[in-house]
């Protein structure tokens, strides 16, 4: 019977259809072509390579479950696997996807007005605009309703006072979708890039994502049209549901660096001698390579299962929630012990377990940390908030 494919060890591969494997191998060409080569020195350089906007847009990974306005239209399946293989060049590129595609293009798609939609995602799937998505703040992430954001209402016009941190693309967007507080609850607008009183900055010296950029967005006094607001995003919980979406896609990105990393440590063991023999033959490392797979699996089947269910619309949010912390602690301990491996080598940049290991501390971070997601699945199990 031969052994199973330690990157794919219940063969999940076998479950997808004609059209999705078409998806995930022409994803994974690209980012074996087009991402492994140069992101190591972007890491490196603190540089998002902007050069592979126009190349992610031609592949139809913009936006990629939406049906019509120039996207591909595609299951949530197969947009996992496309986050899959992103991430597995790199968790940077992945956000970078996303966030145009999950928090941009969703949020657009979903409360947008039809004038908004037909002006917006055409240009967003084409990649000839890119997008962002401010929510959090710098007095606490985790509690977004007490963001300090405002809108006000002057007439047929907003003006919007304020600032967001930690924005992903956020001094490369030409658009921001941006959460602030009305009279009437939470509302979304569409920001542009050169409004007056929008300003951005970009953070430097971060240890991990070290290849996105990131920023922090002020806005003093900035005037938008009532047609900049989405009219359907009324209240926190619409920009919880496009960070749902996001989270799915977070689910499936963790395995694709988890499987970057068992690959390299399993060519490395292969060809390390230590003590008269291949370090692969001995008993620690093969358990702990079982131990790695053990818990890819568990996290491809999830991925898997949860794409089930979003493709019939049950995935409920404390799944999706488990999904999202379970698969990238998973990764993220994968990803150390696998730098272990290494050894020394294991520290530099010329191995990638090590970057995956670092940028998988902001994706343990972000869209909702570790805890947060522990305390919604824990509200599940009891039906009580402690937060
Ligand atoms: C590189 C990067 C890119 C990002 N991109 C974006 C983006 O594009 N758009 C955007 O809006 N945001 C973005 N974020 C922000 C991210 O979503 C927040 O950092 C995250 O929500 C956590 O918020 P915080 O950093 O303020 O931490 P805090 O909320 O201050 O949390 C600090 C600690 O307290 C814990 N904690 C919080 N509440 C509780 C509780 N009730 N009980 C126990 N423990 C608790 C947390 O788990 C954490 O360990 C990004 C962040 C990073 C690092």
């Amino acid at each position: 019977m031969g052994s199973p494919d330690p990157l794919d060890f219940y063969a999940v591969g076998a479950l997808l259809s004609d059209d999705e494997r078409l998806v995930r191998d022409t994803v994974a060409r690209f980012v074996d072509r087009e991402v492994t080569p140069i992101i190591a020195e972007c890491f490196a350089a603190e540089r998002f390579p902007v050069e592979l906007v126009p190349r992610l847009a031609e592949l139809g990974l913009f936006g990629a479950t939406i049906r019509g306005y120039g996207c591909a239209g595609l299951g949530y399946t197969a947009y996992g696997l496309i986050c899959e293989e992103l991430e597995r060049g790199d968790s940077s590129v992945r956000s970078c996807v996303s966030v145009q595609s999950s928090l941009v293009m969703g949020a657009i798609h979903q409360f947008g007005s039809e004038e908004q939609r037909s002006h917006w995602l055409p240009e967003l799937a084409r990649g000839a605009k890119l997008g962002c998505f401010a929510l959090t703040e710098s007095h606490g992430g985790s509690d977004p309703a007490r963001m300090r954001t405002r809108a006000r209402r002057h007439g047929g016009d907003w003006t919007l006072d304020g600032a967001k941190h930690w924005i992903t693309n956020g001094a490369l967007a030409d658009v921001a979708v941006v959460w602030a507080m009305t009279d009437d609850g939470v509302n979304a607008f569409l920001v542009e890039r050169g409004a007056s009183g929008f300003e951005s900055r970009v953070i430097k010296n971060k240890m991990s994502l070290r290849a996105s950029s990131t920023a922090e967005l002020a806005f003093t006094d900035v005037r938008v049209p009532e047609s900049a607001r989405l009219p359907e995003a009324n209240g926190l919980k619409a920009a919880l549901q496009c960070l749902d979406e996001a989270r799915f896609g977070i689910a499936w990105g963790a395995c694709g660096a988890a499987r970057d990393c068992i690959d390299t440590a399993l060519r490395y063991t292969e060809s390390r001698e230590l003590f008269g023999r291949p370090l692969n033959q001995t008993q620690l490392i093969q358990t702990r390579l079982a131990d790695a797979v053990r818990k890819l699996a568990g996290a491809q089947l999830v991925a898997w299962r949860l794409a089930q269910l979003k493709e019939r619309g049950a995935a409920m949010n404390a799944q999706v929630s488990l999904a999202k912390w379970s698969n990238v602690r998973a990764a993220l301990d994968i990803a150390r012990d696998c730098r272990d491996m290494l050894g020394a080598a294991g520290i530099t940049l010329d191995h990638s377990p090590m970057r995956h290991m670092l940028n998988l501390e902001t994706v343990i971070t972000y869209e909702g940390t570790q805890s947060i997601h522990e305390l919604i699945v824990g509200r599940a199990l009891t039906g009580q908030s402690a937060f």
